[in-house]
């Protein structure tokens, strides 16, 4: 046999067991799901006291609790200055899940780590020589493998406020993250990529001049996306009204519509 037609062999070879290992590796994942759509949800009792989760059809909620079960056992929850409680655990998992509840399988493949602190962060911008230039108070951040988010204003934009959500926000740019960059475009458009970007850079334009919504939003188009999808979210006709193409667009990529499904 010449070397030629050994190497051949080798190469098919390594192949084959290549195409085994991805093969088991995908039924693995299979099995994985189906007991995980077997286990009960720890969560259900301090779901029941989101208004969110109360209004959302029967179908969503069994395929929320299975997304928050999937959720709650691939991520780390690191918490900070304080201890953490399944109550916690339960209440981030639901919002960082629900802008993906129409994608059952989609659990944040680049996120790893969830750090929670009591209250805001102070946040420092240290310059090239080691001095802090600016220092700021932030309630949450997302840095692609983790999200930080602070838990006192978590907890008051869900069980008072309503109008904004932290938690909503930081996974929003974690969307974007999963795309590849930090542009205002998450994942989920990519299907339609183009169209998506042109309404969405129409739409931010135009928001920089009116300024109508909250004034974080203009920060940048990251910023705007993170805060237009809490909006679509929490006060959906707000955003259905100033922006109707953006909410149109957002029903396509999100695959759900807080005005019929959140009754
Ligand atoms: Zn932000």
């Amino acid at each position: 046999m010449d070397n030629f037609l050994k190497l051949i062999i080798i190469l098919w070879i390594i192949f084959f067991f290549f195409l085994l290992y991805q093969i088991f590796d995908y039924i693995k994942f299979k099995i994985y799901l189906k007991k995980l759509k077997n286990k009960p949800c720890i969560c259900k009792e301090y779901l029941e006291k989101l208004d969110y989760y109360q209004k959302i059809p029967k179908n969503l909620k069994e395929i929320i609790e299975f997304k928050i079960k999937r959720f709650l056992i691939e991520k780390q929850f690191i918490p900070k200055y304080m201890q953490i409680n399944d109550e916690i655990k339960c209440i981030i998992a639901f919002y960082a899940c629900l802008p993906t509840i129409a994608y059952k399988n989609f659990c944040y493949p680049s996120l790893k780590y969830i750090y929670v602190y009591p209250h805001t962060i102070i946040k420092k911008h240290i310059n090239q020589n080691g001095i802090v230039k600016k220092e700021m108070l932030i309630s949450g951040e997302s840095v692609g493998d983790a999200v930080i988010i602070a838990w006192d204003e978590a907890k008051r934009d869900i069980y008072h406020y309503q109008k904004r959500n932290v938690i909503i926000h930081e996974f929003a740019h974690e969307l974007d993250f999963e795309e590849g960059m930090i542009d205002g475009i998450p994942v989920f458009a990519i299907e339609d990529f183009e169209h998506f970007k042109t309404i969405f850079n129409k739409t931010f334009q135009k928001a920089v001049k009116d300024r109508i919504i909250d004034e974080y939003a203009y920060t940048n188009k990251a910023e705007f996306f993170a805060v237009t999808t809490e909006y679509f979210f929490l006060r959906p006709k707000t955003l259905k009204v100033h922006y109707p193409e953006l909410y149109k667009e957002y029903i396509k990529i999100f695959k759900f519509d807080p005005l019929k499904e959140n009754q």
